[in-house]
């Protein structure tokens, strides 16, 4: 076979494989699942709505102002409208599509649905709150999942008296597009709510993994690492531009700052603030909020170009005091790559994936991994154990949170490979 035909192979077994959940084989009864409640009618609840109303499920979709709601079904209403004109359906499928909705300003009006998910601020104390209210109002059975990006479910579903009922479902943006579903699995999700989530999944079009519980579950805790690296080279003098450029190189379509600028950067900012993130801090007091404010780490020109900034440099350079740095694209892609690579590995070692090939779905369908490389497992056999390990052992002695992985250590003493590591899979306190 050759390096493509393997890859192909590869990738098409991982996919196949995530969907094999060990401990529910035996095939437990379904919960049936017609009418989907949503919660937050903004850029996520919108977008996994329209999953359910494609694949003809009632969505009863709930905000807290009419104005939100409104503006909520019309991005949906427009985003099929798209569609329609570009051929991909009749005209006629977006007004069934829209009458499979039902917008709603009251949580109360989601007592009889089978499915709710959550989608709101990220925000513990408002996901506490609404799962309390969820306890009291959904009936019994009713699946209680959650979009958080990386929150603990475990305490969003101690609030509830039936933590068995709740689940992550954590879609990407744009939801109705990204195919990814990290299904998460929390401490007492009931077996049964599980297998009619994948079945579900199946249902929607996605590709399911499940993961467990843990700070960012599986593609956000690796991501995590790679933008806090990233960050160091600019504390460390190579201008985000170079940072982006070797991740381009490499393959993806978007490095650390391209996104950031993409995402916006006020996410979680208010004017006046101080974060860790002083650079962003002062971008943000400067309007340059990312490609929506048409400035941010870039700025952009009419046709929305990222062109490197001097304004950014000289902020960079007054924050950082840092000599401009001439790294190579290697070695930049290096020190973004192995520490997600050794995250990996960490989650590995605390049963919150399934097993390796797993990771390398999530990353190549949520998160743009250039599928030449396989996926981080599968890059890191590429490039071999001892030399993640040689990458980490540096960066570990500046910051303890990049210590190597011991299994890593292992699988470099005994040139194992990422992709047949094996834990165990996934473990919860009831499995
Ligand atoms: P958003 O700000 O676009 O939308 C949140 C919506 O929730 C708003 O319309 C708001 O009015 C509504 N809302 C707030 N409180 C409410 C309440 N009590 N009842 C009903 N509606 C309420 O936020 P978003 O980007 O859609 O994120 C929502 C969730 O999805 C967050 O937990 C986020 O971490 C997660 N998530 C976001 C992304 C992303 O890329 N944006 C990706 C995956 C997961």
């Amino acid at each position: 076979m050759n390096t493509q035909d393997t890859l192909v192979a590869y990738h098409a077994a991982a996919g196949k494989a995530a969907w094999n959940v060990p401990d529910i084989d035996t095939a437990p009864p379904r919960r049936p699942i017609k009418t989907i409640g949503i919660i937050g009618a903004g850029t996520m609840g919108g977008g996994i709505s329209m999953n359910f109303a494609t694949a003809g499920y009632d969505v009863k979709i709930v905000d807290t102002q009419q104005e939100a709601l409104d503006r909520g079904l019309s991005v949906v209403r427009s985003n099929y409208q798209r569609s329609a004109d570009r051929g991909r359906f009749p005209q006629s499928e977006v007004d069934i599509r829209m009458a499979r909705y039902d917008g709603c300003l009251s949580l109360e009006d989601l007592a009889d649905c089978d499915l709710v998910i959550e989608a709101v601020f990220e925000d513990m104390g408002l996901k506490r709150k609404i799962f309390t209210e969820l306890d009291r109002i959904m009936k019994p059975g009713a699946i209680l999942a959650t979009n958080t990006s990386a929150l603990d479910i475990d305490e969003i579903a101690s609030v509830t008296s039936r933590p068995q009922d709740v689940i992550g479902l954590h879609f990407f943006s744009p939801a109705n597009v990204m195919k990814l579903l990290e299904i998460v699995r929390a401490e007492h999700t009931a077996q049964d709510v599980l297998a009619t989530c994948l079945d579900v999944a199946l249902e929607i079009n996605k590709i399911a993994v499940v993961v467990g519980v843990c700070p960012g579950f599986v593609g956000n805790r690796m991501l995590f690492k790679r933008q806090d690296q990233a960050m160091k080279l600019v504390y460390r003098g190579v201008m985000p531009w170079d940072v982006d450029a070797a991740l381009n190189a490499f393959g993806f379509k978007m490095g650390p700052f391209q996104m950031a600028d993409l995402a916006g950067l006020d996410i979680g900012w208010s004017k006046g603030a101080t974060t860790d993130n002083p650079i962003r801090d002062a971008l943000c007091e400067l309007d340059r909020r990312g490609q929506k404010t048409k400035a941010g780490y870039y700025d952009y020109d009419e046709n929305r170009s990222p062109v490197p900034s001097e304004e950014t440099a000289k902020i960079i350079s007054d924050i950082t005091g840092a000599e401009p740095s001439q790294m190579s694209q290697d070695e930049i892609v290096d020190v973004c790559i192995c520490p997600m690579i050794n995250e990996a590995v960490k989650i590995l070692e605390e049963n919150k994936a399934q097993r390796p090939s797993d990771v390398d779905v999530v990353w190549i369908n949520g998160y743009g991994w250039p599928a030449d490389k396989g996926g981080p497992m599968y890059y890191g056999d590429m490039i071999g154990a001892a030399k993640v390990l040689e990458v980490m052992e540096k960066l570990g002695a500046e910051d303890p949170d990049f210590a190597p992985a011991e299994m890593l250590r292992q699988l470099a003493a005994e040139g194992g490979k990422f992709t047949e590591i094996d834990t165990g899979g996934l473990k919860t306190a009831r499995v």
